[in-house]
């Protein structure tokens, strides 16, 4: 018998509104690996009311990150589980104390950069608009109201909500960026940073694609079809 295939240990990192969750979710579509989202993992933990979910449940409602500790053995712990399979982990690490406690365990291959530049997102993010007394949505991109800034049916003011707003996205941004940063720069030592820029998912998509496609041909591809 031959000498197992080693196993892949990837991370995706980009900022709200990146399109990381797109191309995450596609990833998984075309690439036998186990996604392990910090985010969904920590609402789990919520969910069944375990004492990690009652303790993040604190944080996460005061905007705040859950303490390096905690996340860290959270994720650790997770992992367990997933030894014999390949990996990609999206929200995690978050800092840089994060991405030296995960180095001490596992050895990460690979690390998915998604740049797409600030004014793009903030556009992205900034484009929703509501009518606050019946719940109507609007896109200012993909599902615009006949006439700028007024509800179709009632005619009455659109408004934002406080997440939506310029100057709360232009903070979550500047916040990612900061806690970002180090661990970009962690990754880019170590050799293992893959940065793909652009400003539009699709045309970002394809190249995430060929790149796990020839620098990771272990991973099995579950179609043929061409994204
Ligand atoms: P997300 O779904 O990735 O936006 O995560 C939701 C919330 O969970 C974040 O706003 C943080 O409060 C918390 N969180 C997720 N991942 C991490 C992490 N790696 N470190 C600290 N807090 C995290």
């Amino acid at each position: 018998m031959g000498a197992p295939a080693r196993l892949l240990r990837a991370v995706i990192l980009g900022a709200p509104g990146s399109g990381k969750g797109t191309v995450s979710s596609r990833i998984t579509q075309h690439f036998e690996l186990k996604h392990l989202s910090s985010g969904d993992l920590l609402r789990g933990n919520m969910l069944r009311g375990t004492e990690i979910g009652v303790l993040a449940k604190t944080f996460i409602e005061q905007g705040k990150l859950i303490p390096d500790d905690i996340m860290t053995r959270l994720a650790l712990n997770e992992l367990k589980n997933l030894t014999q399979y390949n990996w990609l982990l999206d929200g995690f690490p978050r800092t840089l104390p994060q991405a030296e406690a995960l180095d001490k365990v596992y050895k990460i291959d690979t690390v998915i950069n998604l740049k797409v530049p600030f004014e793009i997102i903030k556009q992205r993010l900034t484009a929703r608009w509501i009518h606050a007394n019946s719940g109507r949505v609007y896109n200012i991109d993909f599902n615009p109201p006949k006439r700028v800034g007024l509800d179709d049916l009632t005619g009455e003011p659109l408004v934002q909500r406080e997440d939506d707003k310029p100057e709360t996205v232009a903070k979550r941004l500047k916040a990612y960026e900061a806690q970002t940063e180090p661990v970009l720069e962690y990754y880019q030592k170590k050799g293992v940073l893959e940065t793909f820029s652009g400003t539009e998912t699709n045309k970002i998509w394809p190249h995430v694609y060929a790149f796990l496609q020839t620098k990771l041909p272990q991973i099995n591809q579950k179609s043929s079809v061409t994204p």
